[in-house]
């Protein structure tokens, strides 16, 4: 069936960033962080190529998103790390998924809900190494390593993990970097006086940005996002050696001849200044084509970039051919691995003073994902 628009996801570049980072991490776990659909690339088929390519577990933001694996056929460790008051734990225990927690009330609500299911609890505890957004303050730390020590030794809750977040590992040289380092090695210290470091617990630190720069942030376990998907974590330095994943295409639904002097779509922001064939791409902002690309991006269709003229609408925008126009029907790149010339995914964000997960991640669900 022919759809307006569709994002074609190379599960053999998945495979390949996989294993490119488990080379880079050095004998490290490498965790594909598959929150967001998967960086919008679809969850279930893209967790099992990362899995195939050398992953031994998979994390997501939410516990929901673990359990959308669970349904999912999946069946590799899983973590998630963003549980609010209130959530499913319970059936995330029953899942067998592993949880973050950062403070003594939701590890008291881990072991409750243990106790409640009768099922294992496998916790990682957060620090915040410097961050300032999740984890715990190293001042409150030494507080959550001895509830976590209390809950152990009853049998409620197991302690599998040590972790943290770096703030800009994507910026090389950052004294921010060093200094969570430090700041990690702290807490793993605490932690191991209170007993819950034993060789089974998992450290682990590095991002994408991290496991490319820096060999003393790879631990026991990275977890890679970006990377994985093949979009470079840290651009000025290069692609590393990985393959753009996804690629996203559409389908021209008009072809049409207009005079010169047309005002071209909301605004008119764009007048033809000549007579010339307009082509409407049927992708818009509502799938993730941000408003603000109107005049700031190319495609790439018949063999030759083509600008993205006047408003991008809610489902739509108009790209100008001149006089070599191509027919409804025909295919457009909006962004893949820029091989024949399309524009990239980190040409997309550098022209929208964006980041590539941006880019990604907002690819709509009117959008099909076809894996292949
Ligand atoms: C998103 C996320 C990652 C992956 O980051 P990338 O920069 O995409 O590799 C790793 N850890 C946590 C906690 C995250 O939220």
């Amino acid at each position: 069936m022919a759809t307006p628009a569709t994002a074609r996801v190379d599960l053999a570049a998945i495979r390949h960033n996989v294993a490119l980072l488990g080379e880079r991490a050095g004998g490290a776990e490498v965790m594909g962080v598959v929150k967001a659909d998967a960086y919008g690339h679809g969850l279930v088929p893209t967790s099992e190529a990362a899995l195939e390519g050398g992953a031994s577990r998979l994390g997501t933001a939410y516990i929901r998103e673990a359990l959308a694996l669970r349904e999912g056929g999946v069946t590799a460790p899983l973590l998630s790390w963003i549980i609010g008051p209130g959530e499913p734990i319970d059936e995330a225990l029953e899942a067998g998924v592993e949880l973050s927690a950062a403070d003594v009330p939701l590890l008291d609500e881990i072991a409750a809900a243990a106790r409640r299911t009768g099922r294992a609890a496998r916790a990682h505890l957060e620090a915040d190494t410097g961050m300032s957004r999740g984890g715990a303050p190293l001042a409150a730390w030494p507080a959550l390593l001895a509830r976590a020590a209390a809950l152990h030794a009853e049998g409620a809750v197991e302690i599998v993990g040590l972790w943290s977040h770096f703030a800009c590992a994507d910026i090389p040289g950052h004294p921010s970097i060093e200094a969570q380092l430090d700041a990690f090695e702290t807490a793993l210290r605490l932690a191991e006086k209170e007993g819950v470091a034993g060789s089974h617990v998992i450290r682990h630190l590095a991002n994408s940005a991290a496991v490319m720069t820096l060999p003393r942030a790879r631990y026991d376990m990275v977890r890679t996002g970006i990377a994985m998907y093949g979009l470079s974590p840290i651009p000025e330095l290069g692609d590393f050696g990985l393959r753009q994943a996804m690629t996203l295409t559409a389908r021209i639904a008009l072809a049409k001849r207009v005079p010169a002097g047309s005002g071209v779509s909301y605004g008119h922001l764009h007048v033809t200044d000549r007579e010339t064939t307009l082509g409407l791409v049927p992708i818009g902002y509502a799938d993730g084509i941000l408003r603000h690309a109107t005049g700031r991006a190319e495609v790439w269709a018949g063999g030759r970039r083509r600008p993205v003229t006047g408003r991008v609408c809610m489902d739509q925008f108009m790209i100008d051919m001149g006089d070599d126009p191509l027919a409804a029907g025909d295919e457009v790149v909006l962004f893949g691995p820029g091989e024949e010339g399309e524009p990239t995914a980190q040409e997309w964000a550098d022209n929208l003073g964006t980041i590539t997960h941006e880019i990604v991640t907002r690819i709509g669900s009117r959008v099909p994902r076809v894996h292949g």
